[in-house]
């Protein structure tokens, strides 16, 4: 386990103080301020000029209110936010998550990590996030679209093409980047298709967007068994939610020749020991915006559904939580680790506690760190990005190759920078470290900012 340098401690002791209440906030903070050390042993001019404390703080954090009235005429309110927190790299990017859990730290620790995660991809963008408490479970169509249009009513004023473009996280898919592309457009009077990712095919959208984060996850976990000359072939794995990013890792992995035996949703996860049938898992996710637990109703023998369980008591090789951050702790770490796990790759955003990614470590698993391995949606946002800004359409496979090829590099980069800074295999570290580093020299040449 790393402990902190004791010269950054007083930087993590003011982050905690000054941010007080806000757990998910300070356990992103720690875990990269816990990487720098060797960082600043190395460079200390690393340290210079509130260099680190700066990037602890957003540079504008937006909190508003968003009134809608239900389908049956009553107003409800909604808080919304938007933490836009670095832009050294690039205009802010990351997307907009709605969920009943929402609050300024779940949104502070993803425009955190955002940071890192986009200094990895190699592309020109900056690091934000946002969101709001809205529960889109069994709401009808018209409540989305009023609640989407009076969110973006209050935040257009704040994006733009080269500020801020947001994109879907949980709770927000193609059909709510619809609906707030179209208030955007409306109140602007500008078709600025740059100012979202995660469009639809029609109206600006990339090929291969749907599917990248998944993907990319399962492009970095290949690389990761790859170095140890295994692969996904004949593996057992075990992939948590049935989302876009589950849903997605799920194809790859069987396009790979993995056989997928579980995934989950927030009432509980399925076991399908013949494998995932993943066109129902699409029917009863995409189409019907069902719970996961319809699958045993309609596969019927040798599947079932357990309400109260943890998945990662089912036995693989390899583990993808793909569903929320602190979803996987030390004890279902130490679980799959007794069924033999060798790779666990976090297609969430912080899934694993960090008594979870210290067992993992501890007992020599290959952990991909979710700010690496997720990090082929925003990648592909940017490609995204690009084709707006040159007004073409990529087919899928050219977007599909950018994206195997950007997380190559990235898994390269994990790699190099741990090995150059002596702990070889800790992707841990080197995603933090190389991330930092992008950022860092950056903001070192645009002066105190
Ligand atoms: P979706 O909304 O498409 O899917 C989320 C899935 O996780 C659903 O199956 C949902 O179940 C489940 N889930 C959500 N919250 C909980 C919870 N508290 N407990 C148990 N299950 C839960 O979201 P995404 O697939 O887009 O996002 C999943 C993760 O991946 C998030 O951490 C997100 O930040 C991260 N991510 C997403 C990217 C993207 O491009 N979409 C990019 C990079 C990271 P239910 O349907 O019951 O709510």
């Amino acid at each position: 386990m790393t402990s902190i340098d004791e010269k950054l401690e007083p930087v993590l002791a003011e982050v905690l103080s000054r941010n007080a209440g806000e757990p998910e906030f300070h356990q992103a903070v720690r875990e990269v301020i816990e990487s720098l050390g060797r960082v600043i042993a190395k460079h200390p001019h690393y340290a210079d000029d509130a260099l680190i404390e700066r990037i602890c703080e957003p540079e504008r954090q937006i909190i508003f209110r968003v009134p809608w009235v239900d389908d049956k005429g009553k107003t409800q309110v909604n808080r919304g936010f938007r933490v836009q927190f670095n832009s050294a790299l690039g205009p802010y990017k990351g997307g907009l998550r709605f969920h009943p859990s929402v609050n300024l730290s779940i949104v502070k620790f993803l425009g955190f990590e955002q940071i890192f995660k986009n200094a990895l991809t190699g592309m020109p963008i900056g690091g934000g996030k946002g969101g709001s408490d809205f529960d889109p479970h069994d709401r009808s169509e018209g409540e989305i679209m009023r609640f989407c249009q009076s969110f973006m009513t209050e935040l257009f004023v704040h994006l733009g093409d080269k500020t801020d473009v947001p994109a879907g996280d949980i709770g927000v898919g193609g059909r709510e980047i619809g609906f707030m592309f179209g208030q955007y457009k409306r109140l602007t009077n500008r078709f600025e298709a740059g100012v979202l990712t995660g469009k639809g095919m029609l109206y600006g959208g990339s090929r291969a967007r749907t599917e990248a984060t998944g993907y990319g996850n399962t492009y970095f976990v290949q690389s990761m068994l790859n170095t140890k000359d295994s692969s996904f072939d004949g593996k057992k794995v075990v992939v948590s939610g049935s989302g876009n990013v589950a849903i997605y890792s799920m194809e790859k992995v069987q396009s790979f020749g993995g056989k997928v035996v579980a995934c989950s949703d927030s009432g509980g996860y399925i076991v399908d020991e013949g494998g995932i049938d993943l066109d129902l898992v699409k029917e009863i996710k995409l189409n019907r915006r069902g719970r996961i637990s319809e699958y045993v109703r309609l596969k019927g023998k040798c599947t079932h559904h357990i309400e109260n369980g943890r998945i990662w008591d089912v036995p693989c090789d390899v583990a993808m939580p793909s569903a929320t951050q602190n979803e996987l702790t030390g004890r279902d770490a130490k679980a799959l680790i007794k069924n033999g796990v060798t790779a666990v790759g976090e297609g969430a955003n912080m899934p694993s506690t960090p008594d979870a990614v210290r067992a993992f470590q501890e007992a020599g698993i290959l952990f991909a760190p979710g700010k690496a391995a997720n990090a082929g949606g925003v990648a592909t946002s940017a490609l995204e990005m690009q084709q707006n800004a040159s007004r073409d359409s990529w087919t899928f496979e050219r977007t599909e190759q950018r994206l195997a090829e950007i997380m190559r590099n990235i898994h390269d980069l994990c790699a190099n920078t741990a090995e150059e800074y002596g702990v070889p295999g800790d992707y841990v570290l080197g995603a933090n470290i190389a991330g930092f580093i992008r950022v860092a020299e950056a903001m070192r040449a645009q002066g105190v900012i």
